[in-house]
């Protein structure tokens, strides 16, 4: 027995009980402690390359033409920052992988600026490119940041969010995109650099400023004031993509003055004429959000500007009813669990698209307008016996129930 025992050898490197620290007995065979250290090496180098890889595949998987294409089932029109953003997030894959040599060329990422009206799908925008993402995204609001010490939340709140969004993989959030909303709203609020801080508008700039830039920052990891006892997380936000939105209300004015002004200095080409005054949003330029009131230094760290076109009727219509998870196909999917097949006029369409435009609402208004007409079937159906297991509103029912519904006291008001 015990020259048996002095037998036993590790299947693996044949070493026997001497040499090891333990064998651990197997069906067939035995191993050595020093092999199970090996082997799980091996294992954790080879799960820590295919972890690589996933990344890697994301970029041969998506072009920016496929980005593009997965955009438009949601977001209809806005050709142009669709195809800012789709190369934007491509870039910010390949600088993800990019391996930095000693001369190699270092990709910078180019964080981006969108500048529209509000409810021409900023956020939507924003929103259906992280549903094709893998990497950490979330949206934050600039109107809720002050600066440091003052009521309101810090700039590092939006790491916080981040953060949670990594699920507090600190790695994966320093890969991540950030969309920041509303950041007109932080714009200085005047000329002067003033008696009084501005601690909701320039002060908060410069704080954004130290984040794009690429820096390390203590983040709270439950978010709120920084306090001295609580333990803070570093985050190096040199590879997070930032992408900002905002509508700079009243920016058109400025855009067409300096447009009017060039005019002068160049006047072949400077026929009015030429420049579409129904959106002047697309020759919006750097210069146009200094004098809006946005510290430089913050628009060089913003380098790509795009531009969100004004909704048309034609683009209304569209909104309404062709995207995969549109208005018209979100009340036909809530009928379908009563069993009913719903259907509208295209009548209707116009008929909201109308109303939508008269009460300059816009995108957001053709929710409201909807329920306004379907309210009443949404309350009664479900508890009717149903003969019929189609329904259709036509366009006097459309009418009819606008016309007693809130919104058209609302307009008479
Ligand atoms: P913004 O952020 O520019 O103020 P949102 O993205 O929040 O506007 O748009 C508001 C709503 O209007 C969205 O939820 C969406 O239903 C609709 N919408 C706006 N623009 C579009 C568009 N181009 N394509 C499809 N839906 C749109």
């Amino acid at each position: 027995m015990s020259k048996s025992q002095k037998d036993i050898k590790c299947s693996f490197c044949g070493a026997g009980k001497l040499d090891s620290l333990m064998l651990i007995a197997g069906l067939d065979a035995h191993i050595c402690d020093k092999c199970v250290g090996q082997a799980n090496e091996i294992l954790a180098e080879e799960l820590t390359l295919k972890k690589g890889k996933n990344i890697q595949s994301a970029v041969t998987l998506l072009k920016p033409q496929e980005i593009k294409s997965h955009i438009d089932q949601y977001v209809i029109g806005q050709d142009a920052a669709k195809k800012v953003l789709a190369v934007a997030v491509y870039n910010h894959y390949k600088r993800l992988n990019q391996k930095i040599g000693k001369d190699e060329v270092e990709i910078e990422k180019s964080n981006i600026m969108m500048v529209g009206e509000t409810g021409t799908g900023k956020t939507l925008l924003a929103k259906t490119i992280a549903k094709i993402l893998n990497v950490p995204f979330c949206i934050c609001d600039a109107t809720v940041l002050t600066e440091a010490g003052y009521v309101g939340e810090d700039v590092e709140s939006i790491l916080t969010r981040l953060l949670q969004a990594a699920d507090y993989d600190v790695t994966a959030a320093e890969r991540g995109i950030v969309y920041i909303d509303e950041v007109d709203k932080v714009a200085r609020k005047s000329d002067n650099p003033s008696i009084t801080r501005d601690v909701s508008g320039e002060g908060v700039q410069q704080a954004l400023l130290k984040i794009l830039e690429g820096t390390v920052v203590n983040v709270p990891p439950q978010g709120g004031r920084k306090h001295p006892d609580q333990k803070m997380i570093p985050v190096n936000t040199n590879n997070i993509l930032f992408i900002c939105g905002g509508a700079f209300d009243g920016i058109e004015k400025k855009i067409a003055n300096r447009l009017r002004t060039q005019t002068v200095g160049y006047k072949v080409k400077a026929d009015d004429s030429e420049i579409d005054l129904k959106n002047l949003y697309k020759y919006i330029t750097p210069l146009d959000l200094k004098s809006f009131g946005m510290i430089p230094e913050l628009i060089g760290r913003v380098p790509v500007i795009t531009h969100l076109d004004p909704l048309d009727r034609q683009t209304l219509l569209n909104i309404l009813s062709v995207p995969k998870n549109s208005l018209i196909k979100q009340y036909q999917k809530l009928f379908e669990y009563e069993d009913i097949a719903l259907d509208f006029d295209k009548e209707v369409y116009e008929f909201i698209v109308d109303k939508a435009m008269e009460f300059k609402l816009g995108a957001r208004g053709l929710r409201s307008i909807c329920e306004a007409i379907m309210i009443d079937a949404m309350f009664e159906i479900p508890s009717q016996k149903q003969e019929s297991k189609n329904l259709l509103i036509d366009i006097e029912y459309a009418r009819d129930k606008f016309e007693k519904s809130d919104l058209k006291k609302l307009k008479a008001a």
